[in-house]
């Protein structure tokens, strides 16, 4: 008897829910966050801190985004988009009350449980800072489970950079440190100038008990890992975002 070549299953996609745009807010000149909601009665996935959408702007095309709101509030997602080619610009020309189709949540998250007893650095770079927010919520949220939070985040210019307002409020938790930095700073500009690895030297980095979450432009996320090995920082502590 022969044996029948077994056909493999075919690799359905997820499917695909169909959201209603509820805002579009201006975060820089070319960044936007869209704030979606469920309609015709379909509720929107919950999702990890660092997991993304694939978001379909009908009519363009599907791309992927991270979701960048509170992992605590139900109901509706948030995406932070720089506008940089055609799909991105059809997401963040989308007004009010129009359609987006959602699919996912994909990847894995942030490891915030491995992180519980131990210091975080969050270390982002421009856009980077989006798919790292809902871990800030988190880790705020839960401030009691960690030991010191430290946020390090390097923009373009003033003018690029992301939840400014944020930023600030972040910095005033207790046992919570915020840096940012610019590589142009202007006139107006009373911070610090620099690419993202001049902030290490401003914090007291705890080898031993420090967790790391980096997302940001690749030769950033290089230039930070190399600091990481300088400074003693075990690679399995380590987590990036492609
Ligand atoms: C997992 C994941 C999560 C992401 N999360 C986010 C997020 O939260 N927010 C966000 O803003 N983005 C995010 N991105 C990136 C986003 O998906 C891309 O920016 C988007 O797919 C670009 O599509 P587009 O059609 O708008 O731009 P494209 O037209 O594809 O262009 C993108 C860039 O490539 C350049 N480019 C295009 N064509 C060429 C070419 N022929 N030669 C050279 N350069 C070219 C463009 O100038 C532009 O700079 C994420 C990507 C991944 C993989």
């Amino acid at each position: 008897m022969s044996a029948a070549a077994v056909e493999p299953a075919p690799v359905m996609p997820p499917p695909m829910a169909v959201a209603r745009v509820a805002s579009v807010r201006k975060e820089t000149y070319d960044t936007f966050t869209l704030t979606v909601e469920p309609c015709n009665g379909q509720p929107l996935p919950a999702f990890a801190p660092g997991q993304f959408s694939m978001l379909y702007v009908f009519g363009v095309g599907e791309l992927p985004i991270s979701i960048s709101g509170d992992p605590n509030e139900a109901g509706r997602l948030l995406y932070t988009v720089r506008s940089v080619g055609n799909a991105t610009n059809g997401l963040v020309s989308l007004k009010p009350g129009q359609s987006v189709g959602v699919r996912g949540p994909f990847g894995t998250g942030w490891p915030l449980e491995a992180a519980r007893g131990r210091d975080v650095l969050i270390v982002a770079g421009g856009i980077g800072l989006a798919p790292l927010r809902p871990a800030i919520y988190e880790l705020l949220r839960r401030r009691d489970d960690y030991l010191r939070v430290m946020v390090l985040y390097g923009a373009r210019s003033p003018r690029d950079m992301l939840y400014r307002k944020q930023l600030a409020e972040w910095g005033r938790v207790r046992d919570t440190e915020v840096l940012t930095t610019v590589d142009y700073g202007g006139v107006n500009w009373r911070g610090h100038v620099g690419v993202v690895t001049t902030l290490f030297s401003h914090v007291r980095l705890d080898a031993s008990a420090t967790t790391a979450m980096i997302c940001g432009p690749e030769i950033m996320m290089r230039y930070v890992i190399r600091e990481f090995d300088r400074r003693g920082l075990a690679a399995d502590q380590v987590y990036l975002s492609m």
